[in-house]
């Protein structure tokens, strides 16, 4: 009999969660159709890139490394090469990487991401060069097969596209407007999850607070919260992006009053100017702000809240830049992702006059790198001593012999390794921490344990 060469994929990520999410379902539909994964490239018969295109140096990434597999397509031609995510639903930049590298088999849109084994079927068959871009979802998005990446915890989609346009952001222009799935699909898929043995599920969107206002039914963001708290299992649920503009206090007071809903609010900030707030499109000002993380400090004292924020955003004066670094001094926020401002053509910033010179941004950075990673050392350091739930995940990468977990505040614990402890959660008594890390001893390995702590 004539027996069939085992078939692989290897998939490439770039960006958020939302791409990390997709990935899954990219490796879900590839192993539907016969493919298994693996992590050599030379060993993959499919190689498909899932890009992000939120930042101007990913496409240079991006074109260097897809350029770099020409070699690779000309030692073995029945390779294919796809290439996806936001960065091709950008039409010129996937017509340039059409034209500039013939070695690329199918590029893809985020809208038909579930016509991929239709594609990939077709190309193997005749060798065709595609390109597929669609402008919008049309109708419902299609349920496809995934692999999870990971066994105790989970992504899931609950909206996607964005309707805010900020002025920097071209997520509204490759993403589409906010389109949310409905309420039961979400729960069936956490309540699946739950049975194969997930412990913690992260809800996303690009602006999970304003979930539901497209569907029929009467049903908003902490609505959805308290129905998946009451009805499924988990021991943890977490949400990521929070808008300010969209937060609410209901929000708060359903995080307060759930078990389940895990301390941690990640809420970019993006600046601490109102007038750059303005101009970025954000919808609120600095005092806002300001007074949502009163209002959450008020409630529930021991969440973590993590930020994102740009230096250096067109008109950006120093004036402005000092009102950021007392904001995060007043704020103290447990973590922030620090940017420097970059032009992405196709949005309104990136035509502003008074763009900031690169010295100038990267001299900022700096500064607020340093202002922060003190704060987050500050906030770790806070904890030495006490007692954290962690949901231990299996071996550390940088910390051999050791495991690594999260707390239900999202903050990385390292513990002594026990295989018998993954996906279990433990309480840990915390004995030193750095900026980023704490390192605890267990105290106890009783499982499933709820703390207002960490
Ligand atoms: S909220 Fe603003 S930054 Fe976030 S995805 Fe939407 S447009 Fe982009």
């Amino acid at each position: 009999m004539n027996k069939q060469r085992e078939k692989f994929y290897k998939i490439i990520t770039y960006g958020c969660q939302m791409n990390e999410r997709d990935s899954e379902k990219i490796a879900g539909m590839l192993e539907n159709i016969g493919y298994n994964k693996t992590e050599n490239l030379d060993d993959a018969d499919i190689i498909f890139f899932n890009t992000c295109t939120v930042r101007k140096k990913a496409e240079q990434k991006v074109f260097g490394k897809v350029g770099s597999l020409k070699k690779l397509k000309e030692k073995n031609e029945d390779i294919i090469i796809g290439v996806g995510g936001c960065m091709m639903q950008i039409e010129e930049t996937a017509e340039k990487l059409y034209q500039k590298l013939p070695h690329v088999d199918l590029i893809l849109g985020t809208h038909n991401l579930h016509r991929l084994p239709v594609l990939v079927k077709k190309i193997a068959r005749n060798r065709d060069r595609i390109i597929e871009i669609w402008d919008q979802q049309e109708g419902l998005i299609p349920d496809v097969p995934s692999r999870r990446s990971g066994d105790y915890k989970a992504w899931v989609s609950i909206i996607r596209g964005c309707n805010n346009f900020c002025s920097y952001c071209i997520v509204p222009y490759v993403r589409g407007r906010e389109k949310s799935r409905p309420d039961e699909e979400i729960i069936q898929e956490i309540k699946e999850l739950a049975g194969q043995g997930v412990k913690e599920v992260t809800l996303l969107g690009q602006n999970v607070n304003s979930y539901g206002h497209d569907l029929d039914q009467n049903i908003n963001f902490s609505q959805l919260l308290k129905k998946i708290d009451k009805m499924t299992d988990l021991k943890r649920i977490r949400f990521m992006t929070s808008h300010p503009r969209d937060f609410s206090v209901d929000l708060i007071k359903t995080i307060k009053n759930s078990d389940s809903i895990c301390e941690h609010l990640h809420l970019p900030l993006q600046a601490g100017s109102t007038p750059i707030l303005k101009k970025m499109n954000r919808g609120y000002t600095a005092e806002q702000y300001r007074s949502i993380i009163t209002s959450i400090r008020d409630e529930i004292p021991q969440a973590a809240i993590t930020t994102d924020i740009i230096v250096g955003f067109p008109g950006e004066k120093e004036k402005h830049f000092q009102e950021t670094l007392n904001l995060v001094q007043d704020i103290k926020f447990d973590m922030a992702f620090t940017f420097s401002y970059s032009r992405r053509e196709g949005t309104p910033a990136a035509d502003m006059k008074q763009q900031v010179p690169e010295d100038v941004k990267d001299r900022r950075l700096q500064e607020l790198m340093k202002v922060q990673n003190e704060i987050s050392l500050y906030k770790n350091q806070e904890l030495v001593g006490k007692e954290v739930s962690v949901l231990v995940e299996g071996p550390s990468k940088n910390n051999p012999d050791k495991y690594s977990g999260r707390t239900r505040t999202r903050k990385q614990v390292i513990v002594p390794a026990d295989e018998n402890l993954a996906g279990k959660i433990v309480r840990a008594k915390i004995q030193k921490a750095n900026s980023w890390t704490l390192y605890g001893e267990l105290s106890s390995t009783q499982q499933d344990v709820y703390s207002s702590t960490g």
